[in-house]
């Protein structure tokens, strides 16, 4: 583990060159907002996503976050939405549609039937899918305008989209830098201002990375709560789909469109209790004290402790909680997601087309399958010490729930590094998902939180809550009190 967080380099952080200014850009449009304002009929979708189509086509010169732009199709989804709340008032019915006229993108490693399904890779010229995967039917059902695909490291695998075929994404707040990874240009799209919310996907953190490096909010939902028919797997057990958004409440609303009736039941009404409530009496926030340490850059860590006494603030208890084999996650999770990825992906080992790091991962996975015994033997080897890693973290953090009802840390040790900082060696460089990958590994559900930028780089830093497997509600409900409380400490400072 100290190898991988040696190469957590604080020093990258210069803090020379532009970082877009965070404070005096014009306020993003909510996805909430604009549900509403379509809703009652003060703006038609088609306006809202013709304005979308405008953005995109001023910062996608610049940010390169998209690989596809739906603007016929979703001009004329938009033009139906409007002709049918039309309609709906017309008839004096009540239309509530959680999402109504949203534009949205959706990572590409998800089916968008009629649209281009890459997963960033050159090798997979797949014919348009047919059907929509079940969360983008959901997302529509529930109004919402699907108006691209976004860009992502080749099959999911990195964490700073520079692995994609098709070049990488750049982070809107300052264009040297990686936007973060794998779900890097669904964040981009977000943090550039083209649309309010983006899907993407998260097997060690690629949500909630680049949702840190983009200061926006990301969710790695529990293990399970968002169906994955039509999104392309990497590492089945730890995979899952999740929301990106500007706020709190505009991520539970993606989340609860895409899990549905069951799984998604009371998310944005948790996150607007939350928000209208700030208060957080009755919560112990676990602080993780392996990853809440040192090893985090001086300026991460900063950010993280104000953050923790805003919560401390508002009336929740902080307990410290040790999970001592956390150490061990990175690595286990690099063995146990690259042996689960070559039941889709081994038949493209040889692939002439395929990347490098993509290959790298495949090549791990058949090394640490032949090292394997099968059998009476298979208790032995690294796949089985991974596994077993696995299994004893999500003993030791089921433990925690009786102390404490989240835990945190930073998302992240560093802020976004500078793009092309070694791509050579995927286990030394400065690992971005260091934090993020044990909440895949034990299927709880995350959030990494934006609380404001990086006293030493300038740049976002964002701090990861996590609550028991099943509890997003109850995520949701911290998180958006922890947002109101860190805004009103932030303009608090300002003023100042
Ligand atoms: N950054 C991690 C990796 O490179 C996570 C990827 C993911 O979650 N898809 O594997």
């Amino acid at each position: 583990m100290t190898a991988f967080l040696r190469g957590a380099n604080p020093a990258d952080g210069s803090a020379d060159g532009p970082v877009n200014d965070l404070v005096n850009r014009p306020a993003r449009e909510t996805a909430r907002g604009l549900a509403d304002a379509v809703t009652e009929h003060q703006r038609d979708a088609a306006s809202v996503v013709s304005d979308a189509l405008a953005a995109i086509a001023v910062h996608e010169p610049r940010v390169h976050a998209l690989l596809h732009v739906a603007g016929a199709d979703a001009t004329a989804r938009a033009a139906r939405i409007d002709r049918e709340l039309h309609a709906d008032r017309e008839h004096g019915r009540p239309s509530a549609r959680l999402l109504a006229g949203v534009p949205v993108v959706i990572k590409d490693n998800i089916a968008v039937r009629g649209m281009p399904l890459t997963c960033g890779s050159a090798v997979w010229a797949l014919t348009p899918p047919r059907r929509d995967a079940t969360l983008v039917r959901r997302l529509r059902r529930a109004g919402a305008i699907v108006v691209g695909k976004a860009n992502l490291d080749e099959f999911g695998m990195g964490a700073t989209t520079e692995t994609s075929a098709f070049g990488a994404s750049r982070n809107p707040l300052d264009e040297r830098r990686t936007p973060g990874g794998s779900s890097g240009g669904s964040a981009a799209a977000v943090a550039a201002g083209e649309v309010p919310a983006a899907v993407g996907t998260d097997t060690g953190g690629s949500i909630r990375e680049p949702a840190a490096q983009c200061g926006i909010v990301g969710v790695k939902p529990s293990h399970g709560s968002i169906p994955l028919n039509g999104v392309v797997p990497f590492a089945p057990s730890l995979d899952q789909a999740g929301p990106l958004a500007g706020t709190v409440v505009d991520a539970a609303m993606l989340h609860q469109a895409m899990a549905g009736a069951r799984n998604g039941r009371g998310l944005v009404a948790a996150a607007l209790a939350g928000a209208v409530h700030v208060d957080l009496r009755g919560h112990r926030v676990g602080v993780v004290t392996e990853m809440a340490g040192l090893a985090n850059a001086p300026g991460v860590l900063r950010r993280f402790n104000r953050c923790l006494e805003q919560m401390a603030g508002l009336g929740a208890e902080l307990v410290e909680v040790s999970l001592p084999t956390v150490s061990g996650a990175l690595e286990a999770y690099y063995l146990i997601s690259s042996y689960e990825s070559l039941a889709t992906l081994a038949g493209l080992v040889e692939h002439p087309l395929l990347g490098d790091e993509a290959r790298r991962r495949l090549l791990v996975g058949q090394q640490v399958s032949a090292d394997s015994p099968s059998g009476a033997d298979s208790s032995r080897g690294a796949l089985a010490d991974a596994w077993r890693l696995a299994d004893d973290l999500q003993a030791a953090v089921d433990a925690t729930w009786a102390e404490c009802t989240v835990l945190a840390s930073p998302t992240l040790p560093v802020t976004a590094p500078l793009l092309g900082n070694g791509l050579d060696d995927p286990l030394s460089t400065p690992r971005t998902d260091c934090w993020t990958v044990l909440a895949n590994l034990t299927g709880i559900a995350a959030l990494s939180l934006p609380v404001g930028e990086c006293p030493d780089t300038g740049l976002p830093v964002g701090v990861q809550l996590m609550a028991p497997h099943g509890a997003d509600a109850r995520l949701y409900r911290v998180a958006a009190s922890t947002e109101a409380a860190m805004e009103t400490a932030t303009q608090r400072e300002l003023r100042a």
